[in-house]
């Protein structure tokens, strides 16, 4: 084993096994098995968007707990370029990390930052139903039709396309353990009829990923497999969730089918765990489920007893940066003039580096001051304590005792927060 290896251990390709399924819910407790080592589920899984968590060096990352690291293809590929990737060994190699990696597809990042949707995505399906939140502006930076989505960079104006080909290409260069089909993400603002047909695009082209994903991987075939999940869209309608699991869960094209899923797309917060169940009613038990761009407390209970496996979210590390931070009395802003002189960590029932070694008084000096170290020392706490509490979850349902920890948990923590995808 060499030394980068550090405690992850590698295992020849990819599986999924569940160990233990709860009597009363969807939840299971499983491992899933990359040739980057295992990840215990349900597991959170931090977000490194361009390679790097933010401020946070891999070790410390590891040392907090983390499993795997998520990054993105549509970020990677505008810079450095998916190439450079390949060539360094992958992701995980260019990166320092030796654990498993994700990339998420790039579908939802062309639509967002092309078209300027919110980061933070509506959670309120209330609000105005307009198609032209992702369509018919002039001035928005990308184009969606049948074959794949034309976009102008972010960073330079230049002029890009991804299709399905494309983005399994991309992420095939990128070489992380765990790949997303190509999706249309659209928002709770599209109407019905625009949702029915991003569905049917996105449906096509999971097809055209399986095929083109299984050409690649004989044309690599020295490289370790990477594995592909497909997405289940249909924002909040029931027949339209349904519809995708049924469609996506049974699909095979070229041999091939999806080692896993992704669920995607808008998600009403009031109706998460609704729309989470009919979708993991469906699709087959024996892989895993991934709920993409979720990481709230209050919502990764809702995840968990629903039946996902693994999540991702970059608010644990966004809110940092802005001196937020997760506790078990809820959140709450170390900038706060509250804490100039509290000598306390910022939770003291936490065991990150952070919680061990500073206190709230010098956290809010740090913020106060806009040094460096107030980010890696945020992000390390509010990373912790979300890894941490889904690991508990974990425990709690090998224990039997998922209700309880929940309600424990739930009766203190007081703050709600939305969805975020970088
Ligand atoms: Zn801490």
């Amino acid at each position: 084993m060499n030394n980068r290896e550090w405690r992850f251990g590698n295992t020849l390709s990819f599986s999924f096994d569940i160990k233990h399924a709860a009597s009363d819910s969807l939840a299971r407790v499983g491992t899933i098995n990359t040739p980057h080592g295992p990840i215990q589920t349900p597991a959170f899984i931090p977000v490194g968007t361009k390679a790097t968590v933010k401020s946070v060096l891999p070790e410390a990352m590891a040392d907090l707990g983390a499993q795997a690291l998520l990054s993105n293809a549509y970020h990677l590929y505008l810079q450095p370029g998916s190439d450079i990737l390949d060539e360094a060994g992958g992701l995980g190699e260019f990166m320092n990390w030796p654990g498993p990696t994700f990339t998420d597809s790039g579908g939802f990042q062309v639509l967002s930052l092309g078209v300027g949707f919110k980061k933070v995505l509506a959670m309120d399906s209330q609000t105005f139903r307009r198609d032209d939140v992702i369509a018919g502006n002039k001035d928005r930076l990308a184009h969606v039709d049948d074959e794949g989505v034309t976009f102008k960079s972010h960073l330079d104006g230049s002029m890009h396309r991804f299709t399905p080909e494309v983005s399994m290409q991309v992420q095939h260069q990128i070489g992380a353990d765990i790949m997303f089909a190509f999706d249309e993400c659209t928002t709770l603002h599209n109407t019905r009829p625009y949702q029915e047909l991003a569905m049917d695009r996105t449906y096509a082209w999971a097809i055209r990923c399986l095929d083109e994903h299984k050409r690649l991987t004989e044309e690599r075939s020295t490289k370790p497999y990477q594995a592909l999940f497909g997405v289940i869209q249909g924002a909040q309608y029931e027949d339209l969730r349904k519809k995708a699991a049924t469609e996506l869960g049974s699909l095979e094209s070229s041999g091939q089918s999806f080692d896993g899923f992704g669920i995607g797309g808008a998600l009403d917060k009031g109706q998460l765990g609704t729309i989470v169940s009919w979708v993991n009613e469906i699709l087959p038990e024996d892989k895993p489920r991934h709920l993409l761009g979720i990481g709230a407390p209050e919502d990764l209970f809702l995840g968990v007893e629903n039946g996902c496996d693994t999540f991702d979210c970059v608010l644990a590390s966004r809110i940092a940066r802005t001196s937020a931070v997760y506790t078990m009395e809820g959140r709450f802003n170390l900038s706060n003039s509250r804490f100039k002189r509290d000598f306390t960590p910022i939770d003291d029932e936490c065991d990150c580096y952070t919680c061990t070694h500073y206190t709230r008084a010098y956290m809010h000096h740090v913020f106060r001051g806009k040094e460096i170290i107030s980010a890696t020392l945020a992000t390390i706490h509010n990373e912790r304590f979300i890894v941490r509490l889904v690991d508990q979850m974990r425990q709690a349902l090998l224990d039997g005792n998922f209700a309880d920890m929940k309600a424990d948990f739930l009766g203190r923590y007081t703050h709600r927060s939305g969805q975020a995808r970088d």
